[in-house]
């Protein structure tokens, strides 16, 4: 029998016959030095809102060896959550898991009467929210260790960007002990920081979370479907905070600018997702094969997060050390594809960086 069972709010744990497989919890949250316990205060509606992601945070893990049990959840859903679970797990045409919980009807939250407004951001440390906390007015938020096998990396790079631009985030500690691989699991984390910021919007009276612009392949947390899910549900549950997507500048361009702004930049930010042990043996190899001084600190080398943004770099940045024609012409045939094989659907999209790089370096398109 698998159950999601909790001791308190924040918490979920994945029982399968009686051992714990895995957990997740919210610790606390952390503005400047103080410890602040407001989680614990939150109306009922934003605890079980949250709850409901972190439990089904573990499901998406591996959705299909559950195919055939019945997942027993030990408290209750309403049922505007759970019509968003079967709405991602229709959009990416996965059956959805046997549930068993009580279904509640939600409750709606108490209209603030705060007139103060604040926008949030989620601050991952990677080069699409550094370049929105560089260029738009917002209050940033970092989940530590909700990416349990970058946690440091990320952190790290959080605080290094902070300091630059001098803009404090708000921090929000998590303990992850799931290996979450598979990629429903990721798509729901995705809607558990939505949730989480705007569970801390609720301090400020209305709150609007800032997100980068839509990508309607396959992600179903940034595209136009799941974000207006999500906004209907907090809408309905009246957290009086909303997404919004912010039409910036293709990945590509992202990179340019913040290339332009200050090089600097993109040796800080850390947007490589490789566990810790995997990320140093990549990168021996990544050495063995090539001698390239230029590879960033928090680059594992292999990734395809890591071969767009070295790619990018190749190309547009004038500062980094050329090596001779032949080595380079060499490691934009590896990045390139890398970047194929590790984005099969946005490697079209993406098609004019691997073309321009292609035909600088005269290399062939995989
Ligand atoms: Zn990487």
């Amino acid at each position: 029998m698998i159950r999601i069972s909790q001791d308190k709010s924040f918490e979920a744990n994945l029982i399968n016959r009686g051992s714990r497989i895995s957990s997740i919890c919210l610790k606390e949250t952390i503005i400047g030095s103080d410890y602040d316990n407001s989680f614990e205060s939150l109306p009922e509606t934003a605890k079980r809102i949250i709850d409901t992601f972190l439990s089904f945070y573990l499901i998406g893990d591996d959705p299909s060896s559950y195919k055939d049990s019945t997942i027993k959840i030990d408290f209750p859903i309403d049922s505007v959550s759970m019509d968003w679970f079967r709405s991602l797990y229709d959009f990416r045409k996965i059956p959805f898991p046997k549930i068993q919980c009580e279904l509640e009807n939600f409750k709606p939250l108490s209209k603030s009467t705060s007139d103060k407004k604040v926008r949030l951001l989620a601050f991952s440390g990677g080069k699409d929210s550094s370049y929105l906390a560089i260029n738009e007015n917002v209050l940033p938020v970092h989940l530590i260790g909700l990416n349990n096998q970058s946690q440091e990396r990320e952190l790290k790079a959080v605080q290094q960007l902070s300091k630059l631009i001098q803009n404090d985030p708000i921090f929000v500690q998590i303990e992850n002990n799931s290996t979450i691989q598979g990629d429903t699991g990721y798509q729901v984390r995705d809607g558990l920081i939505y949730v989480v910021i705007a569970a801390i919007g609720l301090r400020f009276g209305t709150s609007e979370i800032i997100s980068g612009s839509y990508i309607e392949d396959d992600w179903y947390c940034e595209s136009e479907l799941g974000i207006s899910g999500i906004n209907s549900m907090l809408d309905i549950k009246n957290f009086q905070s909303y997404v919004k997507v912010i039409e910036h500048m293709s990945e590509e361009e992202v990179i340019k600018s913040l290339i332009k702004l200050n090089p600097q930049i993109l040796s800080i930010t850390s947007s490589c997702v490789i566990s810790e042990p995997d990320f140093s043996s990549f990168r021996r190899l990544y050495n063995t094969e090539f001698d390239d001084p230029e590879l960033l600190p928090n680059s594992c080398g292999l990734c395809g997060k890591c071969a767009q943004i070295n790619l990018s770099r190749m190309l547009f940045d004038s500062t980094i050390i050329m090596t001779d024609f032949e080595s380079r012409q060499k490691l934009v045939s590896y990045y390139v594809s890398r970047y194929v094989k590790s984005n099969p659907f946005k490697s079209l999209v993406e098609y004019d960086l691997l073309r321009k790089a292609t035909i600088k370096y005269n290399c062939p398109l995989p």
